[in-house]
């Protein structure tokens, strides 16, 4: 049985005291959740305070990107090493945003995958296609292609301890979500590449999450799909509420 894995992805929102707070009342309402392991991925100037008061919890943090090396001149950019040091055990990798927006291409996304792990980090793979790639039929083209680089050189005692998001680029921040079925069929797809790409025994154990608009109404759906494993949030995570109840729902 794969346990399943939420996660908020909170991008560039909150300032410290917001994160404090919203960290806070996560906590609060959240006490009592066992069966999820619930994730909180704020920007990196809040995560060790984030991480300060989930403390002891039931909740995880992670970053939402970083950089392979592990110090030096790299102006701007995060280390492994640094964000294990704010007390994060898990980082998103290779977020739609930042394959789009800031140019990152499935080769660095493996080099920071196969960094993370070196450092004792849990990575978050994102893949996704675009409206574009999905209207062309080229939705599994895309993902396998993503998935064989992304993955190129992670050994099959790393593989089952990562977790792969998909998040197809046209249901982010879009308010359109995929639909059940269409999210399970490329779950399956993923599944079964990681199957020939290592073995049976590794693409049941892997987890799954789907990550394009998810929100208290449509999660319940989602996950009573038998390859989907979780979600990544970004939008919904935000507000105390909608967060609680993804989770929740999540049951
Ligand atoms: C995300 O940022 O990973 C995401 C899925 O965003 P949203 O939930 O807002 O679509």
């Amino acid at each position: 049985m794969r346990r399943l894995i939420i996660a908020g992805n909170w991008k560039m929102n909150k300032t410290l005291s917001e994160a404090v707070e919203l960290a806070k009342g996560l906590r609060r309402k959240l006490y009592d959740v066992s069966h999820i392991d619930i994730v909180l991925c704020p920007p990196f100037t809040a995560l060790y305070e984030v991480n300060k008061i989930i403390k002891g919890s039931n909740i995880d943090s992670g970053a939402q990107n970083m950089y392979w090396e592990r110090d030096g001149a790299w102006t701007g950019e995060v280390s492994p090493d640094m964000i294990k040091d704010a007390g994060a055990r898990f980082v998103i990798i290779g977020h739609s945003e930042r394959r789009t927006l800031f140019g990152e291409t499935d080769d660095m996304v493996n080099r920071k995958a196969r960094a993370a792990i070196r450092c004792g980090l849990i990575p978050i793979i994102c893949a996704g296609e675009s409206l574009n790639e999905r209207e062309k039929d080229e939705t599994f083209k895309v993902i396998e292609k993503q998935m064989k680089k992304g993955l190129s050189g992670i050994s099959k005692e790393d593989i089952v301890k990562i977790v792969i998001a998909y998040e197809p680029v046209w249901a982010i921040g879009t308010g359109r979500t995929a639909t059940p079925e269409q999210a399970q069929e490329v779950h399956l797809f993923i599944r079964k590449l990681i199957s020939d790409m290592y073995n049976e025994e590794v693409s049941g154990l892997i987890r799954i999450q789907y990550g394009g608009s998810v929100k208290p109404d449509n999660i319940k759906d989602l996950m009573k799909e038998k390859d989907i494993d979780g979600a990544l949030v970004g939008g919904a995570s935000l507000k105390l509420e909608s967060f609680v109840q993804i989770v929740r729902g999540g049951v």
